[in-house]
C-alpha cells in the first residue's frame, strides 16, 4: 500500500514501532503457533465487543464458516442474507450445502438489510439470518434480533466493516448467537489475514474451539506445557487457527482501535461537508451517511453513489487520472457467475434496490493517516 503509485490511497495501516516489537517479542520467544499470546488476544477482543468468548481465527471467512458449522446449518437449510455483501458470507453458505436468500436493503441511503424484506424471504427452510453492518453502520439489529427470537432461528452478523463500533445500545458483534470479524489489511484493525467469531454462548463458544483446530480437545501448546500428553477427536473439525504473529499485531492494532476510528468519524464528517457544497447532490449523486450523525458507526467506508453506472465509470476514472484510488463495494453477488443458478429470476425481481446500489456504489479514500486536505483534494477532483 505505502508503495503503491497512488497520491490517495484508499486505505492504509496505521503500523509503527509498536507493531515491530510486538511481532520481534514473538519471534524471539521462538513459540510461533497458537499460544499463549493467542489467548490474550482473545480475552481482550472480548472485552473489547462485551462479550464472553472470543475465537480467533485464521480470517473473516473461516469465521463466518465456523459460525454456520457451530450453528448446524447444513445441508437444504436457508441462510437469509444480503447481496450487498462481500462474497465470503454467500460462498461459505454454499460451501456448507446450504442455499443463500437474498433479501433487499432498506434503501441507496442506507444500504443494509431491511427487516421487512427478511419477514418476506422466511420460509420453513430458513435456519439463519446473516446481516453485514455495511461501512461500519449496524443494521437495524433491535427489529432483526427480534424477528430471529420471535422465528426462533440464528441471527450470526458479518461483523467485518464493524470492528470496535455499536447500534442500538450494544456492540456490533454482540448481538448474534455468533459474529464473524476479518483483519484484513484493509479492515479497521488490520494484521494481513486474521480474524474472529464473538459469541455470548458457552455451547457455541465450545464449538468454534474444537472446530477451529481438527475437533481435537487439546491444543499442541497445551501438550508442550506438558499439561496434556494425547486427545481425542470429538467432531469433524478443520484448521482454522491464527498464529502467534498475527496475534501479536492484532494486540497492538486493538489499543489504536478507538483513536482510529474517531479518526475515521472526523474525515468522514469533513467529507460529507464538503460534498455538501458542491452541486453533486443536485445532479443526482446520493452520499450515504452511514451514521454520520452519531458516535457508533466507525466508518470503514467511504460511500458516494452516482446517478448512473456510466457516471461512475467517468469518477472512477477522473479520480484515477489524479492519483485518487477508488473501490466498488460491492459487484452484485447475483450477477457473479458462480451465483448465476443459485438466484432466480423472481429472487433477484426482489432486490431491485440492491442492483441499483451495486450498479452506482463508488467507495472513496478513508483512513486513519488521511488528511482533511486528502478529502478536499477528492472532493474537488470529483466534482469538478
Ligand atoms: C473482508 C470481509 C470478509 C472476508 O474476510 P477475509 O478476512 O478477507 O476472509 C467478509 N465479509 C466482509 C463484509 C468483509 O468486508
Amino acid at each position: 500500500m505505502s508503495d503503491a503509485p497512488w497520491k490517495i490511497a484508499l486505505s492504509d495501516l496505521d503500523y509503527g514501532r509498536e507493531e515491530e516489537e510486538a511481532a520481534l517479542a514473538v519471534l524471539r520467544s521462538k513459540w510461533l503457533t497458537m499460544g499463549a499470546v493467542t489467548k490474550r488476544f482473545e480475552e481482550e477482543f472480548a472485552q473489547e465487543i462485551g462479550v464472553k468468548h472470543a475465537i480467533a481465527v485464521t480470517n473473516g471467512t473461516d469465521a463466518l464458516m465456523l459460525s454456520y458449522l457451530a450453528l448446524g446449518i447444513g445441508p437444504g437449510d436457508e441462510i437469509i442474507q444480503p447481496a450487498v455483501n462481500f462474497v465470503a458470507a454467500a460462498n461459505m453458505t454454499v460451501h456448507i450445502v446450504a442455499r443463500p436468500v437474498f433479501a433487499d436493503i432498506c434503501s441507496l441511503n442506507e444500504p443494509t438489510i431491511d427487516p421487512a424484506e427478511i419477514e418476506k424471504a422466511m420460509t420453513d427452510r430458513t435456519r439463519a439470518v446473516a446481516v453485514m453492518h455495511y461501512g461500519g453502520v449496524a443494521c437495524r439489529m433491535d427489529r432483526i434480533a427480534e424477528i430471529c427470537k420471535t422465528r426462533g432461528i440464528a441471527l450470526i452478523e458479518d461483523a467485518c466493516h464493524g470492528v470496535g463500533g455499536s447500534g442500538f445500545g450494544r456492540k456490533m458483534g454482540a448481538w448474534g448467537d455468533a459474529a464473524a470479524f476479518s483483519f484484513f489489511s484493509n479492515k479497521n484493525l488490520a494484521v494481513g489475514e486474521g480474524g474472529m467469531v464473538t459469541t455470548d454462548r458457552d455451547d457455541l463458544a465450545e464449538k468454534l474451539r474444537g472446530l477451529r483446530s481438527h475437533g481435537m480437545t487439546t491444543l499442541t501448546w497445551d501438550r508442550h506445557r506438558g499439561h496434556a500428553s494425547t486427545y481425542d477427536v470429538a467432531r469433524n473439525g478443520l484448521n482454522c487457527r491464527i498464529d502467534e504473529l498475527r496475534s501479536a499485531l492484532g494486540r497492538e492494532q486493538l489499543k489504536k482501535l478507538g483513536r482510529n476510528n474517531d479518526r475515521r468519524r472526523a474525515l468522514a464528517r469533513e467529507y460529507h461537508r464538503l460534498l455538501n457544497a458542491t452541486s453533486l447532490a443536485s445532479q443526482g449523486w446520493v452520499f450515504p451517511q452511514l451514521g454520520i450523525d452519531s458516535n457508533d458507526s466507525v466508518h470503514h467506508l467511504m460511500v458516494a453513489v452516482a446517478p448512473d453506472t456510466e457516471t461512475r465509470a467517468a469518477a472512477m476514472a477522473r479520480l484515477k487520472e489524479a492519483g485518487i484510488q477508488t473501490s466498488i463495494h460491492y459487484p452484485f453477488i447475483p450477477d457473479f457467475t458462480a451465483f448465476r443458478e443459485t438466484v432466480n429470476a423472481d429472487a433477484r425481481e426482489r432486490l431491485q434496490k440492491s442492483k441499483a446500489f451495486c450498479a452506482r456504489e463508488l467507495t472513496l479514500p478513508l483512513h486513519p493517516l488521511m488528511t482533511a486536505q486528502d478529502a478536499a483534494t477528492v472532493v474537488k477532483t470529483l466534482s469538478s
